[in-house]
């Protein structure tokens, strides 16, 4: 069967990232029995099944299974996929007041709860490790311990937030996640039950979610887009017993600093970004002229290590001498391509360098608010969203250019080849990335004339802004 994706390196990556001990599972639905003999290695086992035991065999054993609606032991099974109808015995509640129910009505009442799709819509299902590419699945199905499950479900809501849904007929994991993932089209999270645990061997910490398979991309990129932000599987413990103020992200512990810069007069503190070369000085510039201060924070980095400064001496205590110039100055090249390749001594570096700047950013802001407590200011950070500092500004404004023009202005105003430039470019997030972040967006592609025009305009609106905002 062709199949229109590789999906080995997005597993690969999903099952390093949570440590998944089981294969996540492609499953499909066919409205041709005939389909099955198209896929690969594809088994039909000999003997009546239930599903949860094809679950199992896919994700411990990694066969690939079939089966069409005369391969399951009862007709519970195959009608929650829609691969037949559900006798009488069953709908009248008679079949779950055997056990589950306490009477035929309870039974009834529980029947009808569970998610199903229209009955012989299809002729067969087909089961396989997602790794091995074996057909295009509709639904994935992922097994996993709870810490593992919040991992997953913090990653599918890191955009376009939506609260997870959680559903549990009781007696019936595969409608819970199936059947309801196919009839929702989301993610659907449930509980393995009784008979997913006896037949399909889930283990007793095992939770399910079944999700659109082409909802994998999204769960992989929150994930990735997490670990960059320190949220990791295994999660590692703080101490109970102890102070844990210390391990706090900055989420938490930062609130005050926050706070603290945001003020609770009727500042704004703007923060300014874009690409290399977008125009960000540009753009302040004209900000400027209309009253609006600046704070560099490239400057700032400059600053901070000038020679005798606190930085300074850290760096070359743990540097040494090889990086200074002959004036004393630090040698950012020799120092840059020290960090580069070690990331520890990268992490050092910044040790010494990132408190200094928040120093001296906290000193500068104050003086302006001090001076003037409606004081708009513009906080130039070339790289303030791949460092994640949006939380510390008002707003965001973005300038924009393509990335081609970035290119070409990038040449033009260094003297630099076109590789050169493009390589520049590449330790950066791609602009368009940028624009969902932004609360203004500049485009700067056109004349100087057109930005400013853009600028004036965002002034206003920050002034507007500035009236509503009630001054604490
Ligand atoms: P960096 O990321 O290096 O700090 P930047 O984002 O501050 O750069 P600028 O220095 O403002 O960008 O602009 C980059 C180059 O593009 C400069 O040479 C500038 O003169 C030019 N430039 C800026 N805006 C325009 C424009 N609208 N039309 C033509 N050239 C422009």
């Amino acid at each position: 069967m062709k199949t229109n994706r590789d999906w080995e390196k997005l597993v690969r990556r999903m099952e390093l990232l949570m440590r998944l001990k089981s294969f996540p599972v492609a499953f499909k639905l066919m409205e041709k029995k005939e389909a099955l003999s198209e896929i690969p290695f594809m088994r039909q086992m000999t003997h009546k099944v239930t599903l949860c035991q094809l679950i199992t065999i896919v994700r411990t054993f990694d066969w690939t299974v079939g089966a069409v609606a005369g391969d399951f032991i009862s007709p519970m099974c195959p009608s929650i996929v829609g691969l037949t109808d559900l006798p009488e015995v069953f709908k009248d509640g008679t079949f779950r007041s055997i056990v589950w129910a306490k009477t035929r009505k309870d039974g009834q009442k529980y029947e009808n709860s569970i998610p199903r799709l229209p009955a012989g819509r299809y002729q067969a299902v087909a089961l396989a490790p997602l790794v091995y590419n074996p057909f295009d699945p509709d639904i994935v199905l992922i097994y996993a311990n709870p810490a593992q499950m919040m991992l997953l479900i913090n990653s599918l809501q890191f955009e376009d937030y939506q609260v997870m849904e959680f559903y549990c007929v009781g007696e019936s994991s595969c409608s819970d996640a199936i059947a309801r993932c196919y009839l929702t089209q989301k993610p659907s999270l449930s509980i393995p039950c009784y008979g997913e645990r006896r037949y399909g061997h889930a283990q007793d910490e095992e939770l399910v979610m079944a999700l659109p398979a082409g909802m994998m991309d999204k769960a992989l990129k929150g994930m990735e887009a997490l670990y960059k932000r320190g949220i990791r599987y295994p999660i590692s413990y703080a101490g109970a017993e102890l102070d844990v103020t210390q391990a706090f992200p900055m989420s938490y512990s930062g609130m005050k600093q926050i706070e603290e810069i945001r003020g609770k007069d009727n500042r704004i503190l703007l923060g300014v970004t874009g690409g290399i070369a977008s125009g960000k000085t540009t753009v302040a510039r004209m900000l400027k002229d209309l009253g609006a201060p600046i704070i560099d924070f490239d400057l700032l980095s400059r600053l901070v290590v000038e020679p005798e400064k606190a930085a300074w001496k850290e760096i070359v205590a743990f540097f040494g001498e090889q990086v200074l110039l002959d004036n004393r100055t630090l040698d950012r090249k020799k120092l840059s391509e020290i960090v580069f390749r070690d990331p520890e001594k990268r992490k050092k570096l910044e040790s010494f360098i990132h408190p200094r700047i928040h120093d001296e950013f906290t000193r500068q802001f104050k003086e302006f608010t001090t001076k003037d407590p409606n004081v708009i200011i513009q906080v130039i950070v070339p790289l303030l969203l791949e460092a994640n500092l949006q939380h510390l500004f008002h707003k965001i404004l973005l300038v924009y250019i393509p990335e081609e023009m970035q290119v070409e202005r990038l040449m033009e105003r260094d003297q630099i080849s076109r590789e050169m430039a493009a390589n520049i470019l590449k330790a950066q997030w791609p602009i368009e990335g940028k624009k969902e972040y932004a609360d203004f967006i500049v485009d700067n592609s056109g004349s100087l004339g057109e930005t400013k025009k853009q600028v004036e305009e965002i002034w206003k609106n920050l002034i507007a802004l500035q009236k509503e905002k009630p001054g604490e």
